[in-house]
């Protein structure tokens, strides 16, 4: 079975589009997804419609539970609430049940999925640290668990210790347990621009980060247009 891994699309349909091609192209048979489909981009909804037209796995991220209102914006930053509200303005009531009845953690064979962490999921915590891992690690029941919510591709090996490591194909076949964070589709933080997305293919037990490029300049005027904060536009150029 190959996986196709994708989280924090964060409504950007040319950065998913992206995605969803070159995985396709590797051959994937199910796509799993950390949550995070809404927030900050201009497409929320034709997003949902894309992942749930894949029959795609999702847990929930903080955005799609704040959008559903199932969550406060307390935490949430200006910039970061004004396209909450600009995405409830845009949610279908259909939208809106789906984001509602999304779960914060979800297991599937022998992987789990959360956006934040295994010991606190309803608080979307980021796990950042080889700290952090080894609590989410002590919860952790099955062999991998795929994170988000960072923004950042990394993965977290348990083999007597916990060590974490940024390449772009990890063999897990020999460690006891690891998380891995794919980064993020639709706004990448790591200084690069490129959609960021993974792939896991159960019987080599190999995970690849991927990196894609998209069309920034359509993502970004689509941002621009829908009067969202500039500061959402800008930051997908600069990959942070
Ligand atoms: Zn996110």
């Amino acid at each position: 079975m190959r996986y196709g891994i994708i989280a924090d699309i964060h409504a950007n349909l040319e950065a998913l589009e992206a995605v969803l091609a070159t995985l396709e192209e590797r051959g994937v048979d199910a796509y799993l997804s950390m949550g995070d489909i809404v927030g900050y981009g201009a497409d929320p909804t034709a997003c949902i419609d894309r992942i749930r037209e894949l029959g795609t796995k999702v847990v929930a991220g903080n955005h799609d539970w704040a959008a559903a209102n199932r969550l406060s914006l307390d935490y949430f930053n200006p910039y970061a609430r004004e396209a909450i509200y600009w995405t409830q303005e845009r949610l279908t009531p259909d939208h809106l049940k789906y984001l509602q009845e999304l779960d914060l953690t979800l297991e599937e064979g022998e992987i789990t999925l959360v956006h934040g962490t295994l010991y606190d999921p309803e608080n979307f915590d980021y796990l950042l640290t080889a700290y952090d891992a080894h609590l989410s690690l002590q919860l952790q029941t099955t062999k991998l668990c795929l994170v988000g919510h960072s923004h950042v591709p990394i993965t977290f090996l348990l083999d007597g210790s916990v060590s974490y490591s940024f390449d772009s194909e990890i063999d897990i076949a020999g460690i006891e347990k690891a998380i891995v964070n794919p980064g993020s589709v639709g706004q990448p933080r790591d200084e690069n621009p490129k959609a960021s997305c993974a792939l896991y293919d159960t019987e080599s037990r190999i995970i690849s980060m991927e990196r894609v490029e998209y069309d920034i300049e359509k993502a970004t005027s689509k941002i621009l247009r829908a009067g969202l904060p500039e500061v959402l536009a800008e930051r997908l150029w600069l990959g942070k």
